[in-house]
């Protein structure tokens, strides 16, 4: 343990520390481990998608559709059998959008703004909105929640979800907390997997508003690093059934990790008096999505098995990138009391956790030795990090190479930064 040692001891090993920080700066090195975007290799394996459809192609979907022209709101009859088998629910419990699963979100939160919920007051017309944030979370969630003015608060998250009994006593007792948001699988950035009873307990809640909605995001939900070791988790939208709360929650999701972030297809999945809602009013935005790009996936990813066969060969360039992380911090800051981080089995991201104090200093020294990394306090609303100790890691993007190279000096950084904090203290 680092504590143990004599200031003497710590001064010497400070000198060191500082020395080797000094040599790597001087490298001119230039990496990038702060957004979880596929790297060029994993684009690649989508390259045959282009090759679905050509100018002898039949566009006309099995419902009836030509995918070329206007119409078809809530998407063809096999994009929503492909969103359904991306999202585990029915066709029928979804409306498919075009490739970005933020912009439903966003697109959500305004229409719950400007038109309300299910004939309720719209949310900007109320004193304040409040939103629940389990903590650390994902970046763009707060900001679309910041974006409108609510106010967010936030939710410790536990080993297998957010502190349910945290949540349950909000949502039942303030009738201006509106929404939660969740990422119930392979969380961002814990990689947090959501266990039965905290999907259940979310089913069951019992609103003190009755616009309140759960958002679930579920973007990682056949993101599995070890195909021998994926997780399941329980149907949210049966089991909000099943407890007589059918409306509750809005479940969202994309192929952007898939195939192509940003020009794929995503989805909003939930019950039918929520879906007629949102339709309601999507109306006058669209007369529809892209519909080819939904054919093109369709035919690409005939069912579900589909899907996950292509989501093996992601695995297999993301887990070697994940293992040599794990290998390299557990070697490297293992024992020492400074740190802890998160050993997840699917998503983008390990969540990172430095003594008190220190994280906004170890992202900033990472920055001069030429390392940049997702900007500490990031993944809490308002960029504000209580304790500044958490920041995410996305090994995704870079080479393995270069993943090894930002991840050897990020462990030399923490070392610095907490011997000195313990030399200050
Ligand atoms: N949700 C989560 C939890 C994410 O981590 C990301 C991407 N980093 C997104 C949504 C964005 O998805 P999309 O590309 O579909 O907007």
């Amino acid at each position: 343990m680092l504590k143990d040692l004599t200031k003497e001891e710590l001064r010497q090993e400070a000198l060191r520390l500082r020395a080797e920080y000094d040599k790597t700066r001087e490298l001119g090195l230039k990496l990038d481990i702060s957004r979880g975007k596929p790297s060029k290799e994993q684009l690649a394996l989508s390259m045959d998608l282009l090759n679905v459809l050509d100018s002898s192609s039949d566009m006309i979907s099995e419902d009836g559709f030509d995918t070329r022209n206007y119409g078809c709101l809530t998407g063809i009859a096999e994009g929503k059998r492909l969103m359904a088998d991306l999202m585990d629910v029915r066709p029928d419990q979804v409306i498919v959008f075009d490739g970005s699963s933020l912009n439903i979100m966003y697109d959500t939160v305004q229409k719950c703004m400007a038109h309300g919920v299910m004939g309720h007051t719209p949310w900007q017309k109320l004193p304040e909105v409040k939103f629940l944030c389990p903590v650390p979370g994902y970046d763009r969630h707060f900001a679309v929640t910041e974006a409108f003015g609510v106010t967010m608060l936030n939710i410790p998250m536990k080993e297998d979800g957010p502190d349910m009994d945290l949540v349950e006593k909000y949502v039942s007792e303030d009738p201006a907390v509106k929404g939660i948001w969740c990422v119930p699988k392979y969380g961002n950035p814990a990689g947090t997997v959501y266990s039965d009873e905290v999907v259940r307990r979310f089913a069951n809640l019992k609103p003190a508003a009755p616009d309140f909605r759960i958002f679930w995001d579920n973007a990682y939900n056949v993101h599995h690093l070890d195909f021998e070791k994926q997780r399941q988790i329980l149907n949210i939208l049966d089991e909000a059934e099943k407890a007589g709360n059918p409306d509750i929650v809005y479940v969202f999701g994309s192929f952007s990790k898939i195939t192509f972030p940003g020009s794929s297809v995503s989805g909003l999945a939930s019950s039918k008096a929520n879906l007629e809602d949102i339709a309601g009013n999507m109306k006058y935005q669209t007369i529809g999505h892209n519909k080819i790009m939904q054919l093109m996936h369709a035919r690409y990813f005939p069912d579900r098995e589909a899907i996950l066969a292509h989501m093996k060969k992601h695995a297999a360039i993301m887990k070697p990138k994940f293992d040599a992380v794990e290998e390299i911090l557990s070697k490297e800051l293992g024992g020492l009391g400074i740190a802890d981080w998160s050993k997840p089995d699917g998503g983008y991201f390990i969540s990172f956790n430095t003594m008190e104090g220190c994280a906004k200093t170890v992202v900033a020294m990472m920055k001069e030795a030429g390392v940049t990394m997702t900007g500490a306090g990031a993944t809490y609303p308002y960029h504000k990090d209580p304790e500044d100790r958490n920041i995410r890691i996305a090994p995704s993007f870079a080479t393995l190479e270069e993943v090894r190279e930002a991840i050897r000096i990020f462990t030399v950084v923490v070392r610095l930064a907490s011997v000195e904090k313990l030399l200050s203290e």
